[in-house]
This record gives C-alpha cells, structure tokens and sequence, in this order.
C-alpha cells in the first residue's frame, strides 16, 4: 500500500485525538501534507472502524490522487487543502469539536489573552470564525481569515481547528486550546477576567522564542 507511514500516523493520531477526550463520534477530522496533496480522514467513519486503507489521498483540489479508493474523503477536505496550500508551514491539520472550545465557539467568543498559553496559538488571542455550513468553501474562507498569523481558531457553532508542521504537533496544539478554553470559561465564573497587556504578550513571545520552548530536541 502507498502511503503506508502516513496512513499509519493519520489512523493513530485519529485514534488518540478521541481517547484524549476532545473529540468523539465521528465528528472532527485529520490531514497530511503529502506530495502532490493531501491524506485525510475518510468521512463519517467512526475512527475504531477505520483501516490502515481508509484515508484518502487527494490533490488540493479535491481529485483523488490514487483512483478509485474506497472512501469519500471527509466533508472538510476544502478546508483542509485551503490551509494546506497557503500556509506552506503547516504539514498537518485537526479539526475537532472539543466540548468547552466550542461552548465559546458558540457565543461567537474567541479566547482573549487571560493567561499567556494563548501566545501557542500564535497570538495575543485564539480567534473565532464566523458561523458557516459545514464542508463549504464559506466556511474554509472564514476559517482561514481566522487564522491569520495563528496556528488555531474556532469555528462558531462548531469546532476548533489547529496545525502543526507535524499530526503530533497539530493534535497537541488543539488539546492546548481546549484546556485554554475550559480555564477561560472556569476564569469566568468569577466575572470577565483582566487580559495581559500587548507588552506583556510580547515579553511571552520573547521568553519562548530565547527558550526555544517546546522544542523536542534541546540542540536545536
Ligand atoms: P467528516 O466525517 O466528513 O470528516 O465530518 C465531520 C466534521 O466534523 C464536519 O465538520
Ligand atoms: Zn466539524
């Protein structure tokens, strides 16, 4: 089979993003940069039922790259390819409907920079999307607006999305924001909580940069 190192990244990474509570059912989905496009998770297929020959490899118009696999790429494939191919950096991408990311999501609510994690996310805030149908080009274009020099947003209504040069990177990226999202609707029991300042935000963004924080290797 083609692909066989992606599809097995695609199929666990799938696999753990719902035993990590953030995800569940059939909602949600992953890709892979690959050459020539993309490798995304089929549609509708719930993840334990999912074979190693069950993603599907297509271009970042939507053709397959394979001919006549067994399944229909996922309904998001748009959204996929679209950030795929502007942002040269990102090799994967995860979509899910983490519960309290999406409770804000659906209050139209990004999250502001109440702690300074949110700088992971690229930013002073995780932006969120307008609302737009699923699997639509409207919804990829508001997605992508979103996500301007960031690395995640929410979808109102909807979900989350997050890249990562890697799937492990992506995953981790979007936990990351659903744990933000869930101190921040914590934080506001109490009242709107005060926002670090855009001074404040850049002395985090020089601390990770000197730090090299999160960086696997400590040599690099
Ligand atoms: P798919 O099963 O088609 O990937 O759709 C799930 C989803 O989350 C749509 O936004
Ligand atoms: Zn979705």
């Amino acid at each position: 089979m083609e692909l066989q190192q992606e599809r097995e990244q695609l199929v666990a990474t799938a696999r753990t993003m719902n035993a990590s509570g953030i995800n569940q059912g059939t909602s949600g989905n992953l890709s892979l940069r690959i050459p020539g496009g993309l490798l995304i998770t089929p549609s509708s297929l719930p993840y334990e039922q999912m074979g190693l020959e069950d993603p599907v490899a297509i271009d970042v118009d939507g053709r397959s790259l394979e001919g006549g696999s067994r399944r229909r790429p996922s309904s998001e494939w748009r959204l996929h390819a679209d950030l795929l191919r502007q942002r040269p950096e990102a090799g994967a991408v995860v979509h899910c409907h983490s519960v309290h990311a999406t409770a804000l999501a659906c209050h139209g609510l990004a999250i502001p920079s109440f702690h300074y994690m949110v700088v992971v996310a690229g930013g002073a805030s995780v932006r969120c999307a307008p609302y737009a149908t699923f699997g639509t080009q409207e919804l990829s274009d508001l997605a992508l607006e979103a996500l301007q020099d960031r690395r995640a947003c929410l979808m109102a209504h909807h979900g989350q999305v997050a890249l990562g040069v890697d799937l492990q990177q992506a995953l981790a990226l979007a936990i990351e924001v659903e744990t933000l999202a869930r101190m921040y609707l914590q934080a506001r029991v109490l009242g709107e909580p005060p926002l670090l300042s855009e001074a404040q935000i850049t002395a985090v963004e020089r601390q990770f940069a000197g730090l090299h924080y999160g960086q696997a290797d400590p040599d690099t």
